[in-house]
Parts: C-alpha cells; sequence; structure tokens
C-alpha cells in the first residue's frame, strides 16, 4: 500500500508526488493522461520565473521532475471509484477502469477540470489559434485585437470587462435573451465604450483561414437571419466542468457545482483524502496556484501520516 496516493498528472498532482516523494513516504500517481489540461495549451506566459514555455514542454517538464523522485507513476488510468477507509487506522482505496485497484493511507484528488465547448464547427481546429478559454492566460494576445465572448454568466461577463481594458473591440454574445451575470456586472459591463452585447445568439460555426480566426457566425435567435462578425479572437465562458463524476454519490462532500470542497489543509470531509487544483472549489483556476494547492495536500496529507 501506499502512504499517498496521487490521482491526477497535471501540475497539481505533479506537485503533490513531488512534495510527498521529498518526505520520504511511498508515493504514487495514477493519472488517466500526464499532464492534463497544460497539454491543450500553446504560450503559457504566466507561470512565475519561466517568462515563456509551451503546453506540450511544460508537462514534459512536470513529469521529469516528479520521475527524479521515488515515484510509482502509473500513466493511463482512469479512476473509476473511491472507497474511504473504514476507521482511522485503514487503508482508502481507489478502482481504476482497467480493473486495478491501489491502496493507500492517505490519497490526493487532482483529476482537474474541462472547459464546457461550444461544440461548433471550427472551435477545436481553431484551439490556441485564435479561440481560447481563460481571459487571464490569452487575453494579452489581443492587445488592440477584435474579440468575442461567449456566455454572459458571472465569468464570461467578467471576461469581457477584464478584455475590454486590452482588446480594441469586444463582443459579448449570448444564447438567451439576458445576462446571467450579477447586476453589478452587468452595470460595469454597459459603461464600457468598447463592448457591444448580441443576446438570443446561438453561434453556429467558428470561421478561420485556415491558420488563424477570422470570425464568427450565428444565428438570431428571433429571426433566424444569420450574421457573422470579423475577429481575431474568440474567448469561450460556458462553464468549467470539474472532472468529479467518479465520486459522485461518495463519501467526499462536493459543492453545487460538483467541486471537491477542502479545508485549509486542503483535506476534503474524509479524513485522510486531499484534494487540490481546478477538481476543488479553489477559485481562479490557474497552474500556478494548482501547484500551490498540490503542494499544500501534500503537506496537509504528511501532517495527517504523522498524527495517525
Ligand atoms: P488538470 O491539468 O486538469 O489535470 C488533471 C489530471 O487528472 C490529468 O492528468 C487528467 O488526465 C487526470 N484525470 C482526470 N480525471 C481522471 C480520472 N477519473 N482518473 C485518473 N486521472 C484523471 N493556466 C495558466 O496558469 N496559464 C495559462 O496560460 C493557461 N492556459 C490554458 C489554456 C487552455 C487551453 C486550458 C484548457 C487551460 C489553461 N490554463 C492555464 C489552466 C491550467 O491548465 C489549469 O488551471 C491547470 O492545468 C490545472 O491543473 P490541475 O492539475 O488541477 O488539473
Amino acid at each position: 500500500a501506499f502512504d499517498v496516493l496521487v490521482v491526477g498528472g497535471g501540475p497539481a498532482g505533479a506537485a503533490a508526488a513531488i512534495y510527498a516523494a521529498r518526505k520520504g513516504v511511498r508515493t504514487g500517481l495514477a493519472a488517466e493522461r500526464l499532464g492534463g489540461q497544460v497539454l491543450d495549451t500553446q504560450g503559457i506566459e504566466n507561470l512565475i520565473s519561466v517568462s515563456h514555455t509551451l503546453g506540450p514542454k511544460l508537462a514534459a517538464d512536470l513529469e521529469a521532475h516528479v520521475r527524479q523522485y521515488d515515484v510509482d507513476l502509473m500513466d493511463l488510468q482512469r479512476a473509476v471509484a473511491l472507497v474511504p477507509a473504514q476507521d482511522a487506522s485503514g487503508l482508502h482505496e481507489v478502482r481504476f477502469e482497467s480493473g486495478a485497484c491501489l491502496r493507500s493511507k492517505s490519497v490526493i484528488l487532482a483529476t482537474g477540470a474541462r472547459w464546457r465547448e461550444m461544440g461548433v464547427p471550427g472551435e477545436r481546429e481553431y484551439r490556441g489559434h485564435g479561440v481560447a478559454y481563460c481571459p487571464h492566460c490569452d487575453g494579452p494576445l489581443f492587445k488592440g485585437k477584435r474579440v468575442a465572448v461567449i456566455g454572459g454568466g458571472n465569468s464570461g461577463v467578467e471576461a469581457a470587462i477584464d478584455l475590454a481594458g486590452m482588446a480594441a473591440q469586444v463582443t459579448l454574445v449570448e444564447f438567451m435573451n439576458e445576462l446571467r451575470a450579477d447586476a453589478v456586472l452587468q452595470e460595469k459591463l454597459r459603461a464600457l465604450p468598447n463592448v457591444q452585447v448580441i443576446r438570443h445568439a446561438q453561434t453556429t460555426r467558428v470561421e478561420g483561414d485556415g491558420s488563424r480566426v477570422t470570425g464568427l457566425t450565428y444565428k438570431d435567435r428571433d429571426t433566424d437571419a444569420v450574421h457573422t462578425l470579423s475577429l481575431d479572437g474568440i474567448f469561450v465562458q460556458i462553464g468549467l466542468v470539474p472532472n468529479t463524476e467518479w465520486l459522485q454519490g461518495g463519501a467526499v462532500e462536493l459543492s453545487g457545482r460538483g467541486e471537491i470542497v477542502t479545508n485549509a489543509h486542503g483535506m476534503t470531509t474524509v479524513p485522510g483524502v486531499f484534494a487540490a487544483g481546478d477538481v476543488t472549489t479553489v477559485p481562479y483556476k490557474q497552474i500556478v496556484i494548482a501547484m500551490g494547492e498540490g503542494a499544500r495536500a501534500a503537506l496537509g496529507a504528511f501532517d495527517h501520516l504523522i498524527r495517525r
């Protein structure tokens, strides 16, 4: 059995495994896809002290750093269930799709999240080439350019306000008749001269020239008329989904959005089970935050082990 078993191999899981292994405890890391969301990212410019890197390069660096330690690394392993220990001295069990089953004194859940996609033609093709999901990450790339934000909830309106400070023109596109964002955000949005809002519009296609985004086609849901906006970028802000389907109905408390609730030490509502990164309720989903959270969860797990 392990002392610390990390589930997930993104920035949070990698940091957790390194911190745990450095304590000299038996550490394992099992992940469906080592690297996580970082693998789907192009340029990264906000990982402090690394002024520029590429997603696949960072993923390889994370793995290489983990491999410098005595960590039992298991890639291509999808967890399907967590069975918490019966009592304080028992072992937690994680079951995998492959039929494998691992036991550990403590577990760190770091299964991350995924951006909800629009599911329209061109979206995947131009991901990282004008289609973006993270205004904190990619906003500065669109300085002086024309961008659209898809989604009028809090994250969409916050993104539009944020981008309006950099982009020349921001168009917010909402599917429903009304924005769902908080009134104070909507008020702030209305006060910005370079933002226009299009309501009751269904995005149907991302337009591009083969190498980059050139626009967005949408259908006016009132008239069925089809329009195309000329754009340099599209920020999709229709939700971030935590990878906790496999924990539904289990013992670990999830928020209304399905995110894992943790305390100040990164521990979940199950003693000895910790969580870190985008899968938790921690606000602002970023690499540097996920890494910090992974370190915190590992130190929390170690503290738990020495008191066990
Ligand atoms: P993830 O990276 O999501 O990793 C989750 C891990 O868990 C993966 O290994 C996954 O395979 C695994 N997993 C999931 N489910 C299971 C399961 N059931 N069983 C086993 N393993 C499982 N942040 C920045 O700071 N700067 C940027 O420039 C930036 N750009 C981004 C661009 C894009 C396109 C995207 C999508 C995100 C970007 N982010 C950026 C956000 C950043 O990638 C995330 O905040 C960060 O990766 C979260 O790390 P994590 O370890 O919590 O989760």
